[in-house]
């Protein structure tokens, strides 16, 4: 087969372009050229991945697309987990607890699937259990347990890169005001085929625009005191946008306290009424994390904010003939962009391939 080739937009960044052109790089007869506006090292609000925790919690409904695409993705994460640690990427107990006046908050709707005591995933994961009354934190009607994986974005997002780099994708900064100005990257590239995995900013690209796109915000504060397990609660008593989580980044990579779930807000700066209170529920719900003493024993490394490209509808993963260009989308994965990431490139990979042999038919 003749060489192909492919451009993604946002590939090189993002955990889902780095992901597809990952995939992608696999097959012979493609070459890859990832461009984008911020890459692995960078820290911006239009560029959700290095903020996310990141772990693996899946908020998709039973018999959706959404659930087959994080379930293939657990699988390669086991993996990584199991024999490839310099990923960045670890084991974890994991446990959800689940208050009964959370019904119907925001958080609680967005967990739904979570709070569940059967949910889609307990034959998925290692290690699945309801618990026992008795072995219920003061507060707690119900809770699940089982192991999922904490994942250091600082270096899972350089490993894709390198992986990508191995298997010859070539990486450049770039910055697109309009999907098409893709073909203009390079004189010499013939551009077959785009990726567009812009996640949020997929609202704001001409050609795209995708109104159905909006952010999440979520406020987070890192701290070098450790936590043995994640712990998430469905809900706070401080409104129906904020959240309850804790979790430990792999390889010294300290732990992540959070947060809020902000639907449509924008701010990038962090607002430090917010920190306190996830810092005074992250201490009451982890008592381990400061030996039972207050959150003047919590030693921030950074408080930070990111978006969650949240779409209506999920994720899309679809292909578009624009001009003489095919484009095949993979933006909008709200809160599950890394559990989901592996499932997503899958699919969308199949496009491409699907597209470019109907293109070298014709
Ligand atoms: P991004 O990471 O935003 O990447 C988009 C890329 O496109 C960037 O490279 C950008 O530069 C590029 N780009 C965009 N527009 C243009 C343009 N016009 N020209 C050139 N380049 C462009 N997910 C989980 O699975 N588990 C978690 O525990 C988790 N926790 C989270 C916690 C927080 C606080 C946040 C904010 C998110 C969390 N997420 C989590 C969600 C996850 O971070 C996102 O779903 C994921 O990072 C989205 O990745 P992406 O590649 O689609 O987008």
């Amino acid at each position: 087969m003749a060489e192909r080739n492919v451009v993604v937009i946002g590939y090189s960044a993002g955990v889902a372009g780095l992901t597809t052109a990952l995939l992608l790089s696999k097959f012979p007869g493609y070459r890859i050229t990832v461009a984008a506006k911020h890459m692995p090292g960078d820290y911006d609000i239009e560029y959700a991945s290095p903020w996310a925790g990141a772990n693996y919690m899946p908020v998709s409904l039973r018999g959706t697309d959404a659930a087959e695409w994080d379930k293939a993705t657990w699988k390669v994460f086991h993996e990584l987990a199991v024999n490839h640690p310099e990923s960045g990427i670890h084991f974890q107990d994991c446990e959800i607890r689940n208050r009964s006046n959370d019904v119907g908050s925001a958080t609680a709707n967005w967990f739904s699937e979570l709070l569940s005591s059967a949910p889609w995933f307990k034959d998925v994961v290692p290690n699945f259990r309801t618990l026992s009354k008795d072995e219920l934190a003061p507060g707690i009607d119900s809770a699940i347990k089982f192991t999922s994986v904490c994942i250091n974005t600082a270096l899972y997002l350089p490993w894709l890169v390198s992986k990508c780099l191995e298997n010859k994708v070539v990486f450049k900064r770039a910055v697109f005001g309009h999907i098409l100005e893709v073909s203009n990257l390079d004189p010499s590239l013939e551009v077959d085929l785009v990726v567009n995995c812009t996640g949020l900013m997929a609202s704001k690209l001409g050609g795209v625009e995708d109104q159905t796109v909006v952010p999440a915000r979520g406020q987070i504060v890192v701290v070098r005191n450790e936590a043995r397990k994640m712990v998430n609660l469905s809900g706070t008593n401080d409104g129906d946008d904020e959240a309850c989580y804790i979790m430990a980044r792999a390889a010294g990579g300290g732990t992540v306290i959070g947060g809020s779930y902000q639907k449509g807000n924008w701010e990038s700066q962090p607002d430090p009424n917010l920190a306190t209170r996830i810092m005074k529920r992250a201490v009451q719900a982890c008592p381990e994390l400061t030996g039972g003493k207050g959150i003047e024993t919590l030693d921030v490394i950074r408080h930070a904010v990111g978006l969650r490209p949240v779409r209506e509808g999920g994720t899309r993963i679809e292909k578009e003939r624009m001009g003489k260009l095919w484009i095949v989308h993979n933006y909008g994965a709200g809160g599950a962009g890394y559990q989901s990431s592996y499932g997503c490139a899958e699919a969308a990979v199949k496009l491409v391939r699907g597209a470019l042999e109907v293109q070298t038919k014709l």
